[in-house]
This record gives structure tokens, sequence and C-alpha cells, in this order.
């Protein structure tokens, strides 16, 4: 598997590595790895992952 960070391209490993699954058909699947939270807040904001996503906001 690639160690490269999913937002910037870096090793991972070179920093403190976060890793992000999803389960996709009942089976947990690595879908991102990212040298940080910056890393991963910055991918999620470019990404927009996080509109309306809340699970406990009722947006109604
Ligand atoms: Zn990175």
């Amino acid at each position: 598997m690639s160690k490269a960070c999913t937002y910037c391209g870096s090793d991972v490993h070179a920093h403190e590595p976060v890793f992000v699954d999803e389960e996709q058909g009942g089976e947990r699947t690595t879908i991102g790895q990212f040298c940080n939270y910056a890393c991963l807040a910055r991918y999620i904001e470019e990404n927009e992952l996080e509109t309306g996503a809340c699970c406990q906001i009722d947006l109604s």
C-alpha cells in the first residue's frame, strides 16, 4: 500500500499519520491517509466532506 499522503503526497510515516476508514458493503476500507490532522482537515475542507454530514444536527 502506498505511503503517500492523500492530501499532499508526502510520506505519511515521516510524520504522525492519521488514517481514515469507511465501511463499504460491510467491509472496513481505508480511504485516506494523512501526515497529520492538518492534512486531514485541509482535505476535508477542500472536498467539502463535512457539508451536512454531522449526525448530531437536524437540518430540517
Ligand atoms: Zn500530508
